[in-house]
């Protein structure tokens, strides 16, 4: 069996981090055809947008893809290209997990969650104007169809890898309608899933819940805000954007990531910290049902970060990004 698979390397250190996971996954012995397509700041000159249409037709295509970091100017300059690959390609769900591994220091023990982001809509979808000069406005958007989708994915997500619970994060007591729609939709999905816990909790109230005691929670189903911001959180709880992958779930494709961004002043160093891309790797092989070879490429990440030698900077060690997955690749190979 055969495989390809679109390669959206991405910005800033994104090619770096793109090697090293081709190369661990490729040492799994799964056979990977890499279609590698440019998107981002990098090609915007040449091909004067940031996401030209040969980019998404090849996700389309391929059904899968692996994906770096694009980077998007602050407060200025093109619409976020990883927002507007989301939306083109109706990836309406963000699967984010954040636990403990073995030898990554964390302020915490037993973490094992799973943040479940909405993906399409909120506060993303990108309706902002001016409102004369001095003021602005930006329109939040949640409907009934795309909360019922992403809280389906919640319950079946948990049903699928037997996880016990699902709390639903929202501000409803501010924004009645919006967020009050988000929870009303997640309440009557939760109805079917009678196996599955349900709970829900407001999203300050949230934060403060996780750096208290975070091994309490299994998955959280978020609207697109909040499950951006909590992700991040989630993610420092297990030794930070360093180790945090993720997958952006449609319903013809999917497109896997690491959370992180394009990290510009790190660049070309070979110093980045390619676990986050090389789980999300897991993910990928995961989908495609190698479960085998995404247990053994999960194994051999763990096993380095036991041995503790070739860890990068973010975790304590001097080894380069190549460094670290050349020893990943090395335990794959025997
Ligand atoms: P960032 O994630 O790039 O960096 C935040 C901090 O974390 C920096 O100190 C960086 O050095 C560190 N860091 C990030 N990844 C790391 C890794 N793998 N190993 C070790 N350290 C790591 O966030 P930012 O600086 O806010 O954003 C930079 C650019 O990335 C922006 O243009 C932003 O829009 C973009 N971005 C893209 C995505 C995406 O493509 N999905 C996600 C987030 C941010």
């Amino acid at each position: 069996m055969s495989y390809r698979v679109t390669l959206i390397p991405g910005d800033g250190i994104g090619p770096e981090i793109s090697e090293a996971t081709t190369r661990v996954m490729d040492a799994t012995g799964v056979s990977i055809e890499w279609e590698v397509m440019e998107a981002g700041e990098k090609i915007l000159e040449q091909c004067g947008t940031p996401l030209p249409d040969t980019v998404c037709e090849s996700v389309r295509r391929n059904g899968v893809a692996l994906k770096g970091p694009l980077t998007t100017p602050v407060g200025r300059g093109f619409r976020s290209v990883n927002v507007a690959l989301r939306q083109e390609l109706h990836l309406f769900a963000n699967q984010r997990p954040a636990r403990n591994r073995p030898g990554v220091p964390s302020r915490y023990q037993d973490v094992d969650l799973v943040v479940v982001r909405e993906n399409t809509e909120d506060l993303y979808a990108g309706i902002e104007h001016w409102v004369g000069k001095d003021a602005a406005e930006s329109i939040k958007i949640i409907t009934r169809e795309a909360s019922e989708r992403i809280a389906r994915f919640a319950f079946d997500l948990a049903r699928r890898s037997g996880r016990k619970k699902v709390t639903c994060v929202h501000k409803a007591n501010i924004m009645k309608l919006s967020d009050g729609l988000f929870l009303e939709c997640a309440r009557e999905v939760a109805g079917e899933y009678e196996d599955i816990q349900f709970g829900d909790m407001i999203v300050d109230a949230m934060c403060m819940k996780l750096v208290q005691s975070p091994a309490d929670y299994d998955i959280l189903l978020c609207p697109n805000l909040y499950g951006d911001i909590l992700s991040d959180l989630c993610a420092g709880l297990v030794g930070g954007l360093g180790v945090a992958p993720s997958a952006n779930i449609g319903e013809g494709c999917a497109v896997f990531e690491p959370v992180h961004g394009s990290a510009p002043r790190r660049a070309g160093q070979n110093v980045i910290n390619p676990l986050a891309m090389i789980l999300s790797g897991v993910m990928l092989l995961q989908h495609l049902g190698e479960t085998e070879a995404a247990g053994r490429l999960e194994a051999a990440v763990d096993a380095v970060l036991t041995e503790g030698i070739h860890l990068t900077y973010d975790l304590g060690g001097h080894a380069g990004t190549s460094d670290m997955a050349e020893a990943i690749a090395a335990r794959l190979r025997g």
